[in-house]
């Protein structure tokens, strides 16, 4: 195969972005359009099938996938950074990651152009594991919609969700991110206390914790550089709103989770305290662009109210 530099066609140093300080996001071209109905049509017919239906259909632009709100809101967030500082290179910068040849890409690339998407780089490659060229592109954030590659993306550290295919709805600006605490911003080692020893145990444990912070979890990284971007405005006119929507206890288990928030600098705007009541009412009501989370029940209950949801598995 070609190297991936002339595969991925970049525009970045066009759009003023800096590669080394931008929050690099790579989504793949499942998570970010509908794909569904041809990716069944490349599975039961195979790659020619599908690489024909794609040529024929290349100036049908694709509907928006679940991804889609985000990378939308993220380019929000770009314009205003921008505005209050034109000089500013810590920007969000899109990367689209496919298994698509290039010949079936062109549909790709004229549906990103069509919704108007700042894609600064079209990756078409033909490896089985793709996820090898994230961290040369500095990539912070993976979405995909393939259980696979997420799970190799985190192997090889880097903060990764999967996308399920779901109706979502189209959020209002500013950008507004959910995480789960335990197993996605936090290890799951209190997890871990509370599958072995129960709630009494796990509550125990975080009282003896108490001044140590938690383990870093697998969405940190991408955590903490979203709150440095965060850090850039007042509470009034952010373009970005974080929040933690967490099963834990306030009182038994919040001092803590907030505690780590301090000690890590990340700044959270909004903290729910569930203490294992359903996440989907609150999150209908936040109605993030994105809510990631370990476990599919909360996944499941925040598609049920049309939120964008990425899951981030804990065991691959
Ligand atoms: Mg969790």
């Amino acid at each position: 195969m070609l190297p991936l530099d002339r595969l991925c066609r970049g525009a970045e140093a066009a759009l003023g972005k800096d590669p080394s300080t931008a929050l690099v996001i790579a989504v793949t071209t499942r998570a970010i359009f509908s794909l569904e109905e041809e990716h069944n049509l490349y599975l039961e017919k195979g790659k020619e099938e599908y690489t024909r239906h794609q040529q024929a259909n290349q100036d049908k632009p694709l509907s928006p996938g679940t991804a889609f709100a985000f990378i939308q809101a993220a380019q929000y967030v770009n314009k205003k950074i921008l505005e209050s500082n034109p000089d500013e290179r810590d920007l969000f910068d899109i990367l689209v990651l496919s298994n698509n040849s290039p010949e079936s890409g062109v549909r790709i690339i004229n549906s990103a152009k069509h919704y108007g998407l700042e894609i600064s780089k079209f990756c078409f490659v033909s490896d089985e594991d793709s996820t090898q060229y994230l961290k040369s592109h500095g990539v912070k954030l993976f979405l995909s919609a393939d259980r696979t590659d997420v799970c190799n993306a985190l192997r090889r550290g880097v903060s990764a969700a999967l996308v399920f295919q779901q109706e979502v709805q189209a959020p209002s600006t500013p950008l507004r991110v959910v995480f789960d605490g335990d197993a996605v911003l936090f290890s799951d080692e209190t997890d871990q206390i509370f599958q072995e020893q129960g709630l009494e145990g796990a509550v125990q444990y975080e009282r003896a914790m108490e001044a140590i912070p938690i383990g870093e979890g697998p969405l940190k990284a991408f955590a903490m550089h979203l709150g440095k971007m965060r850090k850039k405005f007042g509470q009034e006119n952010s373009p970005i709103r974080t929040y933690l929507v967490t099963a834990r206890s306030g009182r038994d288990m919040g001092i803590r989770a907030i505690k780590t928030l301090r000690e890590w600098g990340l700044p959270i705007d909004e903290a729910f305290f569930m203490d294992g009541a359903p996440k989907g009412p609150i999150l209908a009501q936040i109605q993030p662009h994105i809510f990631f989370d370990d476990g599919l029940h909360n996944i499941q209950g925040a598609q049920n109210v049309g939120v964008p949801s990425a899951w981030v598995p804990s065991c691959c």
